[in-house]
C-alpha cells in the first residue's frame, strides 16, 4: 500500500466533522510531500527539532501540529510557526506560550491534555486540576494562548473495553467544560489502532500515523 492510498482510505471512512492530523514522526519529507500531493496539509510531530527541520524545508502552507511532551525551553523554536500545540500538561507551559507567542505576535491555539490512561507515564491535568486552571485569574490573563480543547490518549491495551471507558470520560469532561460557559471545538483522541474507536465516542481530531505512513523504525 502506498501512502496516498491509505491517506485516501482513512479520510474516506472520516465523518466531515473529524480532522485527521498526519502523525510524520520519525518519517522523511518526501513520504510528507507524498500525503501532501494528495492534499494533506495537517502534520503532528513529537520532537521540536525535527518539527522545526520540516517546518524549514516544506512548503509554507502546511499546519504543524505538536503532539507530543513539551518542554518549556523549547517552546521558543515551536512558537513562531506551530498551529497547535497538543500536549500542553501544565500551567508553567501555558505561561511559557503565551510569553513567546506574544513575542511572536500571535495567539498560539493549545491543547489542554488530560490524564485518561492507567499508565503513571502518560501526562496530563486530571478533572480538579483542568476546573482550577481555566477558573484562574492567571489563566485569564494569558492573552497569546487560547485553549480550543482537551486531548487524551488511552492506555496502551487490547482491551477495547477499557480503552472506550478511557475515551468516554475524556469525552464528558469536554461536555461538562462546554456547560461552563468554555468555548471548546476541538477533542483530540484516537490513533491508529483507536481512532475508529475514539470517534464513537466523541472524538473531533484524530492523531494518525502508521496506518498511513507504515511502521516506525527508531535507531
Ligand atoms: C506517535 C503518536 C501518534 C500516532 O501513533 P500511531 O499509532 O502511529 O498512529 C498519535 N499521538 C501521539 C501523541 C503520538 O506520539
Amino acid at each position: 500500500m502506498s501512502i496516498s492510498k491509505n491517506l485516501q482510505e482513512i479520510k474516506s471512512t472520516l465523518p466531515d466533522n473529524v480532522t485527521l492530523v498526519a502523525v510524520s514522526k520519525t518519517k522523511p519529507n518526501e513520504a510528507i510531500l507524498e500525503a501532501y500531493h494528495v492534499g494533506q496539509r495537517i502534520f503532528g510531530e513529537n520532537k521540536v527539532q525535527e518539527l522545526t527541520d520540516k517546518y524549514e524545508t516544506l512548503p509554507k502552507d502546511i499546519e504543524w501540529h505538536m503532539i507530543g511532551h513539551l518542554q518549556s525551553n523549547k517552546v521558543k523554536y515551536i512558537a513562531p510557526f506551530v498551529s497547535l500545540i497538543h500536549g500542553v500538561d501544565s500551567f508553567k507551559l501555558l505561561q511559557e506560550i503565551n510569553k513567546r507567542a506574544e513575542q511572536n505576535n500571535r495567539v498560539i491555539d493549545c491543547l489542554l491534555q488530560i490524564h485518561i490512561a492507567e499508565e503513571e507515564t502518560k501526562f496530563g491535568f486530571n478533572e480538579t486540576e483542568v476546573i482550577d486552571l481555566l477558573n484562574s485569574i492567571e489563566f485569564k490573563a494569558l492573552k497569546n494562548i487560547t485553549i480550543i480543547g482537551l486531548m487524551g490518549m488511552a492506555t496502551f491495551t487490547d482491551n477495547k473495553n477499557q480503552v472506550k471507558k478511557e475515551f468516554t470520560s475524556l469525552k464528558q469532561l469536554f461536555d461538562k467544560l462546554s456547560t461552563f460557559n468554555f468555548q471548546l471545538s476541538t477533542l483530540s483522541m484516537g490513533m491508529s489502532g483507536d481512532y475508529q474507536l475514539a470517534i464513537e465516542c466523541g472524538s473531533t481530531m484524530v492523531r494518525v500515523g502508521s496506518s498511513i505512513f507504515g511502521e516506525r523504525n527508531y535507531n
